[in-house]
């Protein structure tokens, strides 16, 4: 479908301005089409994809037919969410910048009656609001409509699934007849048709087919993947693409818990969204998100349609979605406003049946691709080790080790010898890859921990442990009331510290690091005091979680590891 520049749309010079201001250069397929006919007085269904502009498309019409000197309202925008009332009601307000005297408010659950009540008694003109809330305040009597001029429901879909069909229609029947009514979603489910069939007048409906709009930008592929090796594999593609801001969409809760905190787990900086959080929580996911405090956000569909976020760089469905309609809903998320982005699917498998099925009914283009292999994962690690030691060369931000070097220059080793060598170092101390590398905070501590196993084991317990730690003498735990004993099967040969220990505990569990008492280091194992109360799910979560490339197995403390040297 085409595009057009918002001049050719009939808007005014101050929607123009704006969206000059906001930087957008022409109007998107789904504006194009809708803007001119609502501009007439048309009741508008307008279905396109998640991405494609829909805010803009029914803003823009909304904010020319309300009238400024009027302080009544004159439009109500209804959202599913309190995010998407706060967010649609930022680009409107945006949108309406040049037009004076003209005023958009959200009103939400959550926040104070008070507090929206003076907001609506100022006379502002659009409101933008969740359907619960909207009700309330017509129950009050705080919101008038009778002079509402538009309604727009914004992701009808959603909304209907969020259980708020009565509210929708109570608020539908209770609004002027003379009122243009805008429906937007990106499904058009029979639930929606019966609304529009009951409340719209003759609308003209508008389809920006989703694929011929996705397809061009997102690169979609996809991977045959055993269930069991879905998390290698991740690791994997996210290691070799160097990705570091995407979404991991996974079809459950449970799934969406366990794998946040394994990804956490090996040294991702990831975070999960869904339905069992609190709102509260979810916001601020969301924020941190939004700010790229994290890098991955695990997440169900339903917890991630409130989300807006840009420049995504992959989309990563762990779990295939359940049809056609999520599947782009869900890729939609990337590539936004023109940006590429990748779009990867694991399918294990008779999933590839119902993958083809989609292909078919939504006319996907997608490849499939081969699980890189370890080695192809080597590489890239390689490449990206040798970018950073050049970036740190180039950057000429180190101290200059001359005494060191020359000692071995003098020796007779050559540079290559010692390079390799202190490569070796690194790479062996860093068997999580290019993240683990990258993201490390202090290159010294790296060296420091890296000091080859036969060296450390020979050095006394005490001197091991004074490095940077509280020195704590073996033979501590076991003792104190309330905690159990856990046998880890990594020590000192494995170069496990204490400080890993804990970290890896509070990591993988979320829990505070009171919960972890004495640790005692031997040689191949340690023993570890946890909390009792939540001694079985440290031992569950951390049996398996590589900790040095070693993989952890966990069991209670008998005597006999006890007595262990
Ligand atoms: P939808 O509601 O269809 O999911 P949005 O209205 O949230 O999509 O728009 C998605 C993104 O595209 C937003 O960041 C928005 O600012 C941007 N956008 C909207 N219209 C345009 C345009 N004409 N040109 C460039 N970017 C746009
Ligand atoms: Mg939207």
């Amino acid at each position: 479908m085409e595009k057009r520049p918002f001049a050719e749309l009939g808007v005014s010079q101050e929607i123009l301005k704006a969206v000059h201001k906001l930087g957008y250069e022409e109007a998107s397929p789904i504006q194009t089409a809708v803007i001119p006919v609502v501009l007439k007085g048309r009741d508008v269904v307008g279905q396109s994809a998640t991405g494609s502009g829909k805010t803009a498309a029914f803003a823009i019409p909304a904010i020319e037919i309300a009238k400024a000197q009027v302080h009544k309202v004159q439009v109500l925008i209804l959202c599913p969410t309190r995010e998407l009332a706060v967010q649609v009601a930022e680009e409107t307000g945006k949108l309406l910048f040049f037009k004076k005297g003209l005023n958009v408010v959200p009103i939400y659950g959550g926040q104070s009656y008070d507090r929206q009540f003076r907001a609506l008694a100022a006379g502002v003109q659009i409101v933008i609001g969740t359907p619960g809330r909207v009700m309330d305040h017509m129950e009050r009597g705080t919101l008038k409509l009778d002079a509402l001029r538009m309604v727009v429901l914004d992701e009808a879909d959603r909304m209907l699934d969020m259980g708020f069909r009565d509210d929708i229609e109570r608020i539908l029947s209770a609004v002027p007849e003379q009122r243009q009514l805008l429906f937007f979603s990106a499904t058009m489910p029979r639930a929606i048709k019966d609304l529009i069939g009951r409340y719209s007048r003759d609308p003209e409906w508008v389809r920006v087919e989703s694929h011929a709009q996705n397809a061009p930008q997102v690169d979609q592929v996809y991977y045959e993947v055993d269930r069991r090796s879905k998390l290698e594999v991740i690791t994997r593609l996210i290691d070799i693409n160097d990705f570091r801001y995407g979404l991991i969409f996974c079809s459950t809760k449970v799934m969406v818990d366990e794998l946040d905190q394994q990804l956490h787990a090996r040294g991702y900086a990831t975070d999960r969204l869904h339905g069992d959080l609190s709102q509260a929580q979810r916001t601020r996911v969301m924020e941190k998100f939004r700010k790229r405090a994290f890098e991955f956000l695990v997440a169900t569909d339903v917890a991630a349609r409130g989300l807006d976020v840009d420049d995504l760089e992959v989309v990563f469905n762990f779990d295939l979605p359940n049809d056609a309609e999520d599947y782009t809903h869900r890729i939609g998320r990337t590539a936004r406003a023109g940006k590429s982005g990748k779009a990867v699917t694991f399918v294990s498998g008779r999933e590839l049946y119902r993958l083809q099925s989609m292909v078919r009914f939504a006319n996907l283009r997608i490849r499939r691709e081969t699980v890189p292999s370890l080695g192809q994962v080597d590489e890239a690690r390689a490449n990206a080790f040798y970018e950073k030691i050049r970036g740190v060369i180039d950057s000429g931000q180190f101290e200059t080790q001359d005494r060191v070097v020359d000692r071995l220059l003098d020796q007779g080793y050559s540079s290559t010898d010692i390079c390799s060598a202190l490569i070796q170092l690194l790479k062996g101390g860093a068997p999580a890859g290019p993240k683990t590398v990258v993201a490390a905070p202090k290159p010294v501590k790296e060296f420091e921990e890296m000091r080859p196993p036969a060296a450390e084991a020979a050095e006394s317990e005490e001197a091991e442990q004074e490095g940077q730690e509280v020195p704590r003498p073996v033979g501590r735990t076991g003792k104190e009331e309330g905690m159990t004993t856990l046998f880890i099967n990594a020590g000192r040969k494995n170069l496990v510290t204490t400080g890993e220990i804990v970290g890896k505990i509070t990591g993988v569990t979320r829990l505070d690091s009171t919960v972890v008492g004495a640790i005692d280091i031997h040689q191949r194992h340690s023993l570890v005091d946890v909390a009792s109360e939540h001694a079985e799910l440290i031992l569950r979560k951390l049996t398996g979680i590589r900790l040095r490339g070693h993989a952890l197995k966990l069991s209670l403390a008998t005597t006999e590891d006890r007595a262990r040297d």
